[in-house]
Formats: C-alpha cells, sequence, structure tokens
C-alpha cells in the first residue's frame, strides 16, 4: 500500500492541491462545484465519477463551511464505490487444466512482465506454469518471455521470428495438456498500427486454442499502461471487441499522474481488475484492492 501510495502521488497531490485551492474554509457554492468537478475531469476520474461526487456535496454540504479534508474523504469513499465491484481476484482453480490465461495489450503496456510477474506467483502457489511466447513479431519479446520463463521455472513454448502466432498457441495448447501443466500464460502481439491485422491474429489464436478445449482462453487479461491516460479507454473498447477481454491488470502504477483513468474504466466497462503492476521487479504485482487505490487517490 505504501508504494501504491507513493506510486500514486503525482495523481494524489494534483488532486489535493486542486481541492485544496478550491476549498479555502468558505461556504460551499455553485462555483466551488464547478472547479472541483473540473478539477475531477482532469485527473480522468471520468465524467459519471466526477458528476456523482460534486452532487452529493451540493446536496449534504450546500452553503455550510466545508473543508478540503472532507472533501477528499467524501472523494475517496466515491472511487471505492465504483472500484468495490471490480476488485476481483483472478480465479484460475475453475474448470479443467490447463486453465488458459491470454494476454493481450498494445505493445510496451507491460504484457510480458505482467506474465513473468504472475508466471512467479503461480509458482510459489507451487502451480506449474508453461509460458508461451505468442509476440511472435518481436525477437525481444520471446527473448524477455525465455528469461522470465527461466528466472521462474516455467517453460517456455516459443519459435522463430517471424513464425504463426497461431500455430504456436496451438502447439503450446498441446503440449500444456501432454505435460499436465496447471496454467498456461499466452503472450500475444499487440500492434496497434494495423488493427485489422492484429484482430485477425487475435482471432485465429483463440480460434485454434477453442480446438483443444472450447472454454478456453478461460481469461482474457488486457493490460493497461496506466501512464496513457485516456488512450486506456480507447484500447479496452478495441480489445473488448477482438478478444472479448474478461479482465484488466493496470501496470506502471508506480509513479503516474494519469491513475484516475481506472476509475473511469471501472464506472463505464465494469470490468474485473485483478492486478496492478507497481514496478518493473518480479515482485511488483500486487492483487487490486479498491479501498486502497481510492485512499491513494485521494491524498
Ligand atoms: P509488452 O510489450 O506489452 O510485453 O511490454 P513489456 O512487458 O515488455 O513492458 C514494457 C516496459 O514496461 C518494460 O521496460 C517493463 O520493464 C516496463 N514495465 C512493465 N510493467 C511495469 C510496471 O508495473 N511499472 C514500471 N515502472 N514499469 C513496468
Amino acid at each position: 500500500f505504501q508504494r501504491l501510495r507513493a506510486g500514486l502521488s503525482r495523481s494524489s497531490s494534483a488532486l489535493t492541491e486542486g481541492i485544496s485551492s478550491i476549498f479555502t474554509k468558505r461556504k460551499l457554492d455553485a462555483s466551488m462545484l464547478e472547479d472541483l468537478e473540473d478539477v475531477l475531469i482532469q485527473a480522468d476520474l471520468g465524467v459519471d465519477t466526477a458528476m456523482a461526487i460534486t452532487e452529493r456535496l451540493a446536496s449534504g454540504r450546500y452553503d455550510k463551511e466545508i473543508a478540503p479534508e472532507e472533501v477528499r474523504a467524501i472523494l475517496a469513499d466515491e472511487v471505492e464505490k465504483v472500484l468495490e465491484p471490480v476488485a476481483l481476484p483472478l480465479d484460475l482453480n475453475r474448470g479443467k487444466k490447463p486453465h488458459v490465461v491470454l494476454m493481450v495489450g498494445v505493445n510496451g503496456t507491460g504484457k510480458t512482465t505482467t506474465i513473468g510477474k504472475l508466471s512467479q506467483k503461480l509458482a510459489r502457489e507451487g502451480k506449474t506454469v508453461m509460458l508461451a511466447a505468442g509476440d511472435t513479431f518481436r525477437a525481444a519479446a520471446v527473448e524477455q518471455l525465455k528469461i522470465w520463463g527461466s528466472r521462474t521455472g516455467a517453460e517456455v513454448i516459443a519459435r522463430a521470428t517471424g513464425a504463426d502466432a497461431a500455430g504456436l498457441a496451438f502447439d503450446a495448447m498441446k503440449e500444456a495438456k501432454d505435460k499436465n501443466v496447471d496454467v498456461l500464460l499466452i503472450d500475444t502481439a499487440g500492434r496497434l498500427q494495423n488493427k485489422a491485422e492484429l484482430m485477425d491474429e487475435l482471432e485465429k489464436v483463440i480460434r485454434v486454442i477453442k480446438k483443444h478445449d472450447p472454454e478456453a482462453p478461460h481469461d482474457v487479461i488486457l493490460t493497461l499502461d496506466a501512464t496513457t491516460g485516456q488512450n486506456a479507454l480507447s484500447q479496452v473498447e478495441i480489445f473488448g471487441r477482438v478478444a472479448g477481454v474478461t479482465g484488466l491488470v493496470m501496470t506502471k502504477l508506480d509513479g503516474t499522474a494519469r491513475g484516475g483513468i481506472l476509475v473511469a474504466i471501472a464506472a463505464k466497462h465494469k470490468l474485473p481488475v485483478h492486478f496492478i503492476g507497481i514496478g518493473e521487479g518480479v515482485e511488483d504485482l500486487e492483487p487490486f484492492k479498491a479501498r486502497d487505490f481510492a485512499t491513494a487517490i485521494a491524498g
């Protein structure tokens, strides 16, 4: 929590400063409420949440004196209300083995790193893990996954650069079944420059996975880079359409001023948020907790 708080300090200090400059021990009036709404929207919390917070203030405290601390407490409360329903752990124990997780997301958002961190977590829980280097396009991504595999004791299925991603996914499914592994984590390409190609590739990958197990992939997890702010919203929409995203991981919450976007995404899409990334290290993946996030953001 301390690290999340430190990470989100830039988000929260912008909010804290905004709130402090608006609520200067005067009676609550319409212009203060309007200013607050602007500050909240600028912090990426989304229009709905911003309005809910100002309305709550308006209904209870209009024309009364109000301190910035009270505003922050109400902010934390309202943000928690939005986040609580989506703070859901990743359940890897349903269905038959292997439990298949497809990781999707724009290049650079932290797919490979998150797979490495998850692999470590699962290994520690005593699960056998296999990794599939489905981002066959980028040699660096394959190499990176191999490093994570050797670090966390997971077997890595990889092919030469440029190999067919669907073919690799098919082989990985077979291997995972033959070897009776508990969890198969499949990396994918995230070239957003060519959406038609990306869509086509992800569709094929999902189709061949289903040939082995119609219920798989059991989870399709989208990684979102917190530092990209509003872009994250459109990424949820695109990957939701293409790959049927079932859950989210927000990465790079260490040291960003844009963490508020998670609130807007939760309010709009109501997708489970499983984990947050708070650094580049193998341990820097934490279960998502609504209260911690809300208080870290409210300052
Ligand atoms: P991919 O292209 O989606 O697979 O992204 P990568 O996993 O290769 O990550 C891109 C960069 O972001 C790498 O330099 C990672 O070390 C870094 N990264 C990933 N997650 C986090 C995080 O939670 N915090 C920070 N600070 N960096 C991260």
